[in-house]
């Protein structure tokens, strides 16, 4: 018997496909670390037949990249760990709206940008953090009551370079206002036990150690430290240290998220899209939560046991386009205030 010629030109096309290996692919340029995302991307083109080309770097060099190369860029999405640089992407005319129900439905409005160029993936707090017996945590409530003399040379915060803390103090403009902030600012720098330097885990570290009794830091850092395989120390250390809820009675503690967004001139909008709703999926979310110990965006999912413990708590409630449409705001007000 013949074999019908319809059947014959699909499996023609099928035998092309696996010998060219994925007859798909999408470009990917992350400022997330390729350790925590790379098991989700194998994943992600294990179930699509999507390849995932991916470039790694830094957020600000990333962006700078995709708008050297223009319309010439090979990424197809950009993901980055802050709301702040997602905005400077869109406002740069790098991202394009993705229209997505699945989108909409899984990603709550305050985490996304209004106008769909790009979508909050996983979130992370920044609470306050203390060294556990040398503070009593019902004294200190809010983040504005970090600016009190009480708490003067027993800070640790990492510098005002850094976009998770300008994100911060732009949370808190748009709370109480630029003036009111600014305030805030100078009489934090006034308490901080020492110049800034360092990274979030280098503030918890010195809490840890003695050296101030509060850091501000996100808490994924914090997890990290409290479930490290390989460095007992930092077991250690992170075992000395306690969380304080900020503003439980007013705005809630701040919120970031790590996210991402398509870009301008992406040559493989379909497939970017589908990689996008594939980190959104419960899966991706799960994942998300167990091994970065982050957030998951989506409600209605749990954080994972080491978050659980830390309780839970209200999150500041504004759209986080807003931290980057007041970016360059608080980073000139960090600067008059001698935020290092
Ligand atoms: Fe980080």
């Amino acid at each position: 018997m013949k074999t019908p010629r319809f059947l014959s030109s699909a499996l023609g096309v099928m035998l092309l496909g696996l010998s060219i290996g994925y007859a798909q692919e999408v470009n990917l340029y992350s400022a997330r670390k390729e350790a925590l995302i790379k098991p989700l991307l194998d994943e992600f083109s294990n179930t699509t037949g999507i390849r995932v080309n991916l470039v790694t770097g830094k957020a600000d060099a990333l962006l700078k990249r995709l708008e050297t190369e223009g319309a010439n860029t090979p990424a197809d999405l950009l993901i980055t760990v802050d709301a702040g640089r997602l905005h400077r992407a869109k406002v740069a005319a790098l991202l394009q709206p993705a229209n997505s129900d699945l989108l909409q439905e899984s990603v709550p409005a305050i985490y996304r940008d209004p106008d769909n160029h790009w979508f909050g993936l996983s979130l992370r707090a920044r609470p306050i953090m203390y060294a556990i017996g040398k503070l009593d945590p019902s004294t200190l409530t809010s983040y504005d009551e970090l600016a009190d003399p009480r708490w003067k040379g027993k800070i640790c915060v990492r510098s005002s370079g850094n976009i998770y803390n300008q994100s911060l103090v732009a949370s808190m403009i748009v709370a109480i206002g630029e003036q009111r902030t600014e305030q805030w600012a100078r009489a934090l720098v006034e308490n901080l036990a020492r110049p800034p330097k360092g990274g979030d885990r280098d503030q918890i570290r010195a809490a840890a150690a003695g050296q101030c009794v509060i850091a501000i830091a996100n808490t994924y850092y914090l997890a990290r430290m409290a479930t490290s395989k390989k460095d007992q120390r930092e077991r250690e250390a992170a075992m000395k240290i306690g969380i304080i809820w900020p503003d439980q009675n007013g705005r809630g503690a701040h919120i970031n998220v790590s996210g991402a967004g398509v870009t301008k001139f992406a040559k493989h909008k379909d497939n970017a899209l589908k990689l996008l709703e594939y980190l959104v999926s419960d899966k991706a979310q799960r994942y998300y939560a167990d091994s970065n110990y982050e957030y998951p965006v989506k409600a209605g999912m749990e954080p994972s046991d080491t978050l659980k413990q830390w309780g839970k708590f209200k999150g500041d409630a504004i759209n986080l386009s807003l931290l980057g449409k007041y970016n360059g705001a608080a980073v000139k007000l960090m600067d008059r205030a001698g935020w290092r």
